[in-house]
């Protein structure tokens, strides 16, 4: 049983209880319908739908999904996006930090 994004269901429940807010800039997700930007999405943090694991699969907000897309971890971090947010590996989820650490 995986849910649309082809997350098992118990990873999702796992995700969703690890990452409260948005892994990336910290911000409480809200339903979309209130707002675009800060509704949960689903984020594969190496860009490969086929690694679901609890370590590449996490939540981030709408806004920083559209904003990384396609771009390596490193390559994102440093662009203006995440410059202006203060979104760099200090300030990231754990999940995140380890990613980082691991060269992505
Ligand atoms: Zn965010």
């Amino acid at each position: 049983m995986t849910n649309s994004w082809n997350i098992p269901h118990w990873l999702e429940k796992e995700v969703r209880e690890r990452d409260k807010q948005c892994v990336y800039c910290g911000e409480n997700f809200t339903p979309a319908s209130v707002s675009k930007k800060t509704c949960a999405s689903w984020e594969h943090i190496i860009n490969d739908a086929k690694i679901i694991t609890r370590e590449n699969i996490a939540l981030c907000c709408c806004s920083c999904n559209a904003s990384k897309g396609q771009k390596k971890l490193s390559t994102w971090l440093q662009s203006k996006y995440c410059l202006d947010r203060d979104i760099a590996k200090e300030a990231v989820a754990p999940i995140i930090q380890k990613a980082i650490e691991s060269g992505q």
